[in-house]
């Protein structure tokens, strides 16, 4: 997510984007990059700053790296990931 004077030109990619992302099957690429442009294909633009913020906290507190918490997860009906990792 690239924010300036209220114009966003990207979504950001961080190690939690990256992560859920790819468990959610958004996306199958790994670089940053490329993830990035896989999401903003699929998302219109005014939701890329608050899907980054989203995924970011998502990541940060429910799907973790190494214990991701699928049980409480809002979205394991529709993960393809669920509970990969228990
Ligand atoms: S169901 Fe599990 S792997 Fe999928 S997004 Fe939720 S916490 Fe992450």
């Amino acid at each position: 997510m690239l924010t300036s004077f209220g114009v966003t030109e990207g979504i950001v990619v961080d190690t939690h984007v990256s992560r859920v992302s790819q468990r959610l099957g958004l996306t199958e690429h790994k670089k940053p990059e490329d993830i990035e442009k896989d999401l903003m294909a699929a998302l219109p633009k005014n939701r890329w700053e608050p899907f980054s913020l989203m995924m970011i906290r998502h990541g940060r507190y429910v799907c973790t790296a190494r214990h991701p918490k699928c049980v409480a997860c809002v979205l394991n009906r529709i993960c393809p990931s669920a509970f990969k990792f228990t």
